[in-house]
């Protein structure tokens, strides 16, 4: 076995719910777009891809064929081994059965399973509510899907606590810190500390990775790849390459997540290193 303790994972979200092409031209939407994106980022390092579509508006939506879709023009290119991580989120208000589908039908290695509900952005409600994360926590169970376990503030790193304590989410498991996020946990190197420190606490033994959206970048970043985190980046949780200057592509994002994690003096996992890492099944 590699040595992997200085391995860093990046993920890439190269477009989530809310970026349209009228906030930032290189967003990618259609899911030819997205796969391509998804094949350079690979290719720049990134070895996980969290996934998201579009309506055929461009709105935030769980629509199957375009995740089918998505996926299908992933795999068909076949020297790309990225780990596939699709969304049960999708945006806000959306039906559950739409938000289970994709990662029950089209087998991703992992998907995101958002621990908790929150008031998101101070417009609406991002709900995840109990019985809605036992389902899906006995689905990806069912179908071997491993869990990103996305939590946006302390209280759901209790909540992944409760849910494993009950045999419904099984180790190791994998948390992502979604940090700065209004209704959530501002992102600050302090906070970082606190969350690395409560999971540690609660679930020892599992891996992480961090982000900050929008101002707060940087500093997660940087503190994440000090403290042995692992990393996202892409458009999902940032527009912006610097303040004021946007990234023209996701490869942009990666590629300088890339340059910090061996400037530190780390290297970057490849995808089969982040399948030990992250335990995965399947290769
Ligand atoms: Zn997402």
């Amino acid at each position: 076995m590699s040595d992997l303790k200085n391995k860093r994972i990046i993920t890439v979200a190269t477009t989530g719910a809310w970026p349209t092409k009228e906030n930032t031209p290189y967003v990618p939407i259609e899911p030819a777009e997205i796969a391509e994106e998804v094949y350079n980022c690979w290719k720049e390092g990134a070895a996980v891809a969290h996934i998201h579509c579009r309506d055929d508006r461009g709105r935030a939506a769980m629509v199957f064929e375009k995740f089918e879709e998505t996926v299908r023009l992933i795999r068909e290119k076949k020297d790309c081994d990225i780990i596939l991580n699709l969304t049960t989120s999708g945006g806000v208000n959306l039906r559950e059965e739409d938000r289970i589908r994709p990662f029950c039908e089209l087998a991703p290695e992992m998907a995101s399973f958002d621990c908790g509900t929150m008031n998101w952005q101070h417009t609406t409600v991002f709900e995840n509510n109990p019985k809605f994360l036992e389902k899906l926590a006995a689905l990806m169970n069912e179908k071997g899907v491993k869990p990103e376990i996305e939590v946006f503030d302390p209280g759901m790193i209790y909540n992944a606590a409760y849910l494993a304590k009950k045999g419904l989410l099984k180790p190791p498991f994998h948390f992502q810190f979604c940090m700065g996020v209004a209704g959530g946990i501002r992102a600050s190197v302090k906070n970082l500390v606190f969350m690395k420190e409560t999971m540690e606490e609660v679930a020892p033994g599992s891996t992480w990775s961090a982000f900050g959206v929008g101002a707060g970048a940087m500093e997660i970043m940087y503190a994440a790849v000090a403290m042995g985190g692992n990393i996202r980046v892409g458009m999902e949780d940032n527009v912006y390459y610097r303040k004021g200057v946007l990234a023209e592509s996701n490869m942009q994002l990666v590629a300088q997540a890339r340059r910090i994690i061996e400037e530190y003096g780390c290297s970057v996992a490849t995808p089969a290193e982040a399948r030990e890492i992250l335990g995965l099944k399947r290769a």
